[in-house]
């Protein structure tokens, strides 16, 4: 028998009327001849909520002790789940992430799997069971409990299809589908039909949190056959695929964004070799992820040097910083409040003057930008934040992606 995974998200299991309704479509995949293996997230904000209280406790809890309490959300969901399943004359199974045999290494609060040890989940899908797997976790070598970073359920749904060789893997959110620029920014946003996955990696790795970036790699490494689609609706959603023939290769096929970028300067560093592999170096060490780097001239002898973090991970980067500009001798500023916006697509590698319309639409708009990035099939541009919506609208609408 074919097995599908469906993965649904907090929006979609908000109240025990969205779980009664989730059920309905599991039994409805299995009553179509699937082997149905269900991964859920925590119910509504309860991660955040779960977040909250471990802050009003301790301004730096202890992270297996964060991974132990995070865990608990999605594992409330394939419980109740499950009893949802039963009141409608199915059986099923609630599975944690440690149970369904996910693996992960020991980095607490954004592990990465490692393997996924199907045999349980065979036992049970053989067996006649609905399978519900809690999203969003594993277990450690040490045998402790991990999460896998946030959004990290899709990646969970994504790991599962590959171990399961499953015929499909559906993403089951709160749109129907991934569009043009999030539709709750840009009102005139399309949805797209299919995106391959180097489109879909860089949207995801830009702000389209629409699937977390690590389970577009995850998939396109497994050829996974991804699907977006609403768990409101019937619509068809976003096929998420190898870039083929077929695929409309638009020169932008996508405006994304987001809004927590945090920019750091060090003013007037050495210019000799070392010293980006010095200050960089440190930043790795406490797991800071930096986004865009620039380094301007040298003049006599010192060099600026800026750089973008998340907003989460500025405690971090500060306190790299303040060892390193003391040991080095230099100071460095914080920026304002950024935010970064980004235009996609495949067809852009052959088209020249991509880059210059998106600069000048934002210069039409008297928007500033401060730093530049660009892959062969993107450009970024981080600006202050407040301009951000007024920024995908804009080129939203300047590359013409409003229109049919
Ligand atoms: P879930 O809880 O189901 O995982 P998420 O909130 O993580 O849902 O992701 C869905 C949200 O992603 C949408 O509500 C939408 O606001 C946002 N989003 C951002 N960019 C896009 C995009 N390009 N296409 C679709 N949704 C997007
Ligand atoms: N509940 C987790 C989060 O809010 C994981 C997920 O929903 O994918 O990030
Ligand atoms: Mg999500």
């Amino acid at each position: 028998m074919p097995i599908i995974v469906q993965k649904y998200g907090g929006t979609s299991v908000r109240d025990t009327g969205r779980i009664k309704n989730v059920a309905r479509r599991l039994c409805a995949a299995q009553d179509e001849g699937y082997q149905v293996v269900a991964v859920v997230s925590a119910m509504g904000d309860s991660t955040d909520e779960l977040m909250q209280m471990a802050h009003q406790i301790s301004a730096e809890p202890p992270e297996r002790e964060l991974d132990m309490l995070l865990s608990t959300g999605e594992r409330v969901s394939v419980a109740l789940l499950a009893m949802a399943i039963y009141e409608l004359g199915h059986t099923a199974i609630s599975l944690s992430g440690n149970q369904a045999g996910i693996q992960t290494n020991t980095m607490h609060t954004r592990a990465r799997i490692t393997a996924v040890r199907t045999r349980r989940l065979r036992e049970e899908l053989d067996s006649g069971k609905i399978v519900l797997v809690a999203g969003f976790q594993g277990v450690s070598p040490d045998e402790d409990i991990t999460t896998l970073g946030r959004g990290g359920s899709d990646t969970t749904a994504v790991a599962l299809a590959a171990a399961l060789k499953a015929e499909v893997c559906e993403i089951y959110t709160d749109v129907d589908g991934v569009y043009t620029a999030d539709p709750n920014v840009a009102p005139g946003a399309r949805k797209l039909d299919a995106v391959s996955y180097g489109e879909m990696l860089e949207m995801a790795a830009t702000g389209a949190e629409v699937l977390m970036l690590r389970s577009v790699e995850y998939a396109q490494k497994y050829k996974v056959h991804l699907k977006v689609l609403s768990s409101f609706s019937n619509q068809p959603g976003t096929w998420v695929r190898e870039e083929d023939e077929k695929m409309e290769k638009a020169v932008v096929s996508g405006v994304t964004h987001t809004t927590d970028e945090s920019k750091l300067t060090l003013l007037r560093v050495p210019d000799r070799p070392g010293v980006a592999a010095t200050v960089f170096g440190a930043l790795a060490e406490r797991n800071v992820n930096v986004d865009m780097i620039i380094q301007n001239v040298s003049e006599q002898g010192t060099t600026d040097i800026s750089f973008t973090v998340t907003q989460s991970d500025l405690p971090a980067a500060q306190q790299a910083l303040d060892i390193i500009t003391d040991e080095l001798g230099v100071a460095y500023v914080i920026g304002g409040q950024m935010g970064k916006v980004s235009i996609i697509g495949a067809g852009m590698k052959s088209y020249p003057g991509v880059a210059a319309k998106m600069f000048k639409t934002l210069a039409d708009e008297g928007i500033n930008i401060e730093m530049i990035s660009t892959s062969s099939i993107k450009v970024s541009c981080v600006i202050e934040r407040d301009r951000v919506e007024e920024a995908v609208r804009a080129l939203h609408q300047a590359f013409s992606l409003d229109e049919e």
